[in-house]
């Protein structure tokens, strides 16, 4: 496992893929982005011209892409990895997508005798440089433990769920959906201090020793609605994707759930006001105007 492919070096895999050259790999990548190519041969890495020469080449090959239709084409696509991967190869996805795309890339791999796991990261930007991303993966254990060292690598918390190949990703949807909800939590609670003049430096250290506390209204507040910048981060349009696939799963479950149908709503205003490329801490700018009577 010495040669690893990269598919996908934005905010997640260009930190992810350089530590893995800062560890001694050799790491190959792959972007439609040129200038992320080119930083990432600044840090160390080749570059190759096509997704088929990494499946022909690389020992694992780990993708971080923005969306399912992204996936599917590097998956399934005439030119894509499944088509043109050795069978000692390990194919590893560390998207959020749909469950249905993690299924149905599984299926073509199995019909093509290659190794295939959809794991999932949760730990953002910040967990991607310092290397405490968790991951909920599912798929294979044989193949889990077999690639374990790798992800160990970049993640300090990695989890086999299940051998469904989409219970990761229910994990992580899980998991999104509570993040949705904090931001708008947090986003709503710091109005009213606003409103009686309570300096929020003061509340968040309060907070943050009270039941009030959590992680997302520290990355929230510290990171971004202190600082009043609000550049990415997870972006709005990114959480939106989620809470649409963990509605989509609620759905298909014969669910109701009247609460994160509001937030998804909220959300999708939101976007549509155009702030869906700023990190999902924005929202807090927009309950702001939202809250004035
Ligand atoms: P991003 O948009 O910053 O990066 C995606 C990269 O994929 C871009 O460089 C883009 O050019 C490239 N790309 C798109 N289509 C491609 C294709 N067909 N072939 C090759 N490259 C292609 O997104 P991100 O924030 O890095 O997120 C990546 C994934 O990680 C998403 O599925 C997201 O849900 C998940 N995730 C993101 C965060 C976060 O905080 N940003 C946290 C956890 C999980």
């Amino acid at each position: 496992m010495n040669k690893i492919g990269f598919i996908g070096l934005g905010n997640m895999g260009m930190p992810m893929s350089t530590n893995l050259i800062e560890d001694g790999y050799q790491v190959i990548g792959f972007d439609l982005n040129k200038q992320a190519e080119e930083e990432f041969v600044n840090a160390g890495g080749e570059i190759r011209e096509k997704v088929a020469d990494l499946a022909k080449e690389c020992d694992v090959v780990l993708t971080s892409l923005p969306s399912s239709e992204a996936v599917e084409a590097v998956f399934l696509g005439v030119d894509g990895l499944i088509a043109h991967s050795h069978k000692e190869i390990v194919l590893i996805d560390t998207s959020t997508v749909a469950p249905e795309m993690n299924e149905k890339i599984a299926d073509a791999a199995t019909e093509a005798g290659v190794a295939f796991l959809a794991a999932p990261v949760s730990g953002g930007v910040i967990g991607a440089e310092q290397r405490t991303l968790t991951f909920m993966v599912g798929g294979s254990e044989k193949v889990f433990k077999q690639v374990l060292p790798l992800l160990q690598c970049l993640g300090a918390n990695c989890f086999h769920v299940a051998k469904d190949i989409d219970s990761g990703t229910t994990v992580k949807l899980i998991n999104n959906l509570l993040i949705g909800f904090y931001t708008a939590g947090v986003s709503e609670a710091l109005q009213i201090a606003n409103k009686k003049n309570i300096d929020l430096d003061r509340l968040f250290d309060m907070l943050n020793v009270s039941y009030g506390q959590s992680r997302i209204y520290e990355r929230n507040y510290k990171t971004f609605i202190a600082e009043q910048d609000y550049n990415p981060g997870f972006t709005i349009s990114l959480l939106l994707k989620d809470l649409g696939f963990a509605m989509d799963l609620a759905e298909k479950n014969q669910l109701n759930l009247p609460i994160s149908k509001q937030l998804l709503k909220l959300y999708r205003e939101v976007e549509q006001e155009g702030y869906g490329d700023k990190d999902m801490a924005v929202l807090y700018e927009r309950v702001k105007k939202l809250s004035r009577k």
